[in-house]
C-alpha cells in the first residue's frame, strides 16, 4: 500500500495566484455567511452541554438521520474511533474494506484505542456485498478473535468516490444484524452519495447502527464532523469524546459555521459531481492518462498515470509548477478531488496542464530516440 497521506497535502501551496487545489475538498474554506455566523453565535461550554449552537446543531443532524442523538466532533477520524469503540470489545477483529479510512489512515488508532485489529476484504469499486463480508466473518472459536463490527465506507474515498447501491448496503447490513453484529458507516461524504442518488441521506444510511459524516469537506465548514446514533451510544460516545480530547467548550463557534454547511452545503454537491465528471472527460482524451468516465459517479477521480512514464509525485510537481494542486496516492495513481472552491473554468485549465505536461514528456522520449 502506498503510505502518502491522501487528505493533508504533499505540498503546500505557495503560489502569488491562489492555485487550483484539487489535493482534497477539506481545503475548502468557509464563506462570508459562515463567518458572520461563527461571529454571532451564542455559545456555552458544551462539555455541560451547555453549548446552544452545539445543541441545535446535534438536533438537526440527528432529525436529518432519523436518529435519536448526535455527537458534534472535532474531526472524522474521532467520529470513526469512537464508533469502533462503542461497538466493541478488546481483542475483537473489525471488518473493513482494504483501501478503507478506518484501516489506513488513522493512526492504527483501533488497535490503539479500542485493542481491535482489522480484518480486510478487497472490494472492485470498494463496494463490499454480502458474499465479500460472509466468508471472513468470524464467531466464537478457541482460535481466531472474534468478529466486532462490520465498517463501511460511502463514498468509498480511495475507490475514487464510488457509491455503494442502497440494495447492496441493506443486504449487508440485514445479514449482519441477523447474524448479531453492528455496522458503522464512514461517511465521510455520504452526503455525497446521497445527492448523487436522488435518496435522502437518512434514508440511505438507515440501517447502520452508527454513522459519521464531516462537515469540513465539500459542505465546506472549517472544522466539525457529527456521529450519529441511538441516544445510548452517543451518551456513551460523550465519554469517548472527552478521553480522546474532544471536549471543546465554546465551539458553538464551529457549530454555527457546521449547521450552514448541513443546511446548505448538500445541494452544491450537484456542481461538484458535474465538474469531476467534466474534469474525467478532459483527462480520458489525454493519451498517457487512463480514466474511465463512466465510474466518476461523485467529486474524486483517480487517473492511473502509468502511460506517462512519469511517477505520481514527479506528476503533481509538474502540476504544481503549471498552480494546479492534485496529490499521489499509489506509484502511479493520482487523485483529483472537486469542490466548491474549484470552479468549471479552473478544471478545464487543470486538464489544459495535464495535456501539456504529457506532450512535452512525448518530445523528450522522441529526443532521447533520436540520438
Ligand atoms: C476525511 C475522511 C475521514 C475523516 O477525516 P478527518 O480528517 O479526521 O476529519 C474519514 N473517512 C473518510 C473516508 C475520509 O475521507
Amino acid at each position: 500500500m502506498y503510505s502518502s497521506a491522501p487528505e493533508p497535502g504533499v505540498q503546500s501551496s505557495k503560489h502569488a495566484i491562489p492555485a487550483i487545489d484539487l489535493r482534497s475538498d477539506t481545503v475548502t474554506k468557509p464563506s462570508p455567511e459562515m463567518r458572520r455566523a461563527m461571529f454571532e453565535a451564542e455559545v456555552g461550554d458544551d462539555v455541560y452541554a451547555e453549548d446552544p449552537t452545539i445543541n441545535r446543531l446535534e438536533k438537526r443532524a440527528a432529525e436529518i438521520f432519523g436518529r435519536e442523538a448526535a455527537l458534534f466532533l472535532p474531526s472524522g477520524t474521532m467520529g470513526n474511533q469512537i464508533a469502533i469503540k462503542l461497538h466493541t470489545h478488546h481483542g475483537q477483529e473489525v471488518i473493513c474494506e482494504e483501501r478503507g479510512h478506518v484501516f489506513n489512515y488513522e493512526m492504527a488508532m483501533m488497535a490503539h484505542f479500542s485493542g481491535v485489529v482489522p480484518r480486510t476484504v478487497w472490494a472492485e469499486d470498494g463496494i463490499v456485498t454480502w458474499e465479500h463480508v460472509k466468508s471472513k466473518l468470524r464467531t466464537k472459536s478457541y482460535h481466531a478473535a472474534k468478529t466486532g463490527l462490520v465498517s463501511l465506507e460511502n463514498t468509498h474515498n480511495m475507490a475514487g468516490g464510488t457509491i455503494t447501491p442502497p440494495a447492496v448496503f441493506n443486504e449487508v447490513c440485514d445479514n449482519l444484524h441477523a447474524a448479531g453484529l453492528p455496522v458503522h458507516l464512514d461517511g465521510a461524504r455520504v452526503f455525497n452519495a446521497a445527492v448523487a442518488l436522488g435518496v435522502p441521506v437518512g434514508q440511505l444510511t438507515a440501517k447502520a447502527d452508527t454513522v459519521m459524516f464531516c462537515l469540513s469537506k465539500g459542505l465546506g465548514a472549517p472544522v466539525g464532523s457529527l456521529l450519529v446514533g441511538s441516544a445510548e451510544l452517543m451518551d456513551r460516545g460523550r465519554i469517548y469524546r472527552k478521553a480522546l480530547g474532544g471536549g471543546m467548550r465554546q465551539a458553538g463557534i464551529l457549530a454555527a459555521a457546521g449547521l450552514i454547511a448541513l443546511e446548505q452545503g448538500p445541494r452544491k454537491l450537484t456542481e461538484d459531481h458535474a465538474n469531476a465528471r467534466f474534469l474525467a472527460q478532459g483527462l480520458a482524451q489525454v493519451p498517457a492518462i487512463k480514466i474511465d468516465p463512466a465510474k466518476v459517479q461523485t467529486n474524486i477521480l483517480i487517473c492511473d498515470i502509468s502511460g506517462t512514464g512519469l511517477s505520481s509525485s514527479e506528476l503533481s510537481c509538474e502540476l504544481s509548477r503549471r498552480n494546479v494542486l492534485a496529490n499521489g496516492v499509489g506509484p502511479q495513481l493520482i487523485r483529483f478531488v472537486t469542490h466548491l472552491d474549484v470552479s468549471r473554468d479552473q478544471c478545464a485549465q487543470a486538464i489544459e496542464a495535464l495535456t501539456s505536461i504529457c506532450a512535452s514528456n512525448v518530445r523528450y522520449f522522441y529526443r532521447a530516440d533520436d540520438k
